[in-house]
């Protein structure tokens, strides 16, 4: 296995976590809430922070942001994808948020 099919092969790894945990919809929780965020390409938990922080929240995880810079993150979401489990939901660039797909 070579180090580029082991960083996709995590990333298949991290989704399927994000999977099982979920995604918190910040906008369902009640004022004064933690806000929660999650990486816009595989889902996990990156930040909770509180609800009137002042800067913006990181949208991508470390290691999503090492695969970008690879250029193999579309390679890694059509893992996914052959494996049945991409794309289950779609991250809204306008409100920073995942929407889950029907
Ligand atoms: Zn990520």
């Amino acid at each position: 296995m070579t180090t580029k099919d082991l960083i996709i092969a995590q990333f298949v790894q991290r989704y399927a976590l994000s999977l099982q945990t979920g995604i918190t919809d910040n906008t369902s929780l009640v004022a004064e809430s933690p806000m929660f965020y999650h990486c816009k390409h595989c889902g996990i938990l990156i930040e909770s922070l509180i609800e009137d922080h002042f800067f913006p929240a990181h949208t991508i995880c470390s290691q999503c942001e090492g695969l970008q810079k690879m250029v193999c993150l579309q390679e890694a979401k059509q893992m996914c994808q052959n494996l049945g489990t991409w794309p289950r939901r779609v991250f809204n660039t306008q409100t920073n948020q995942f929407e889950i797909k029907r």
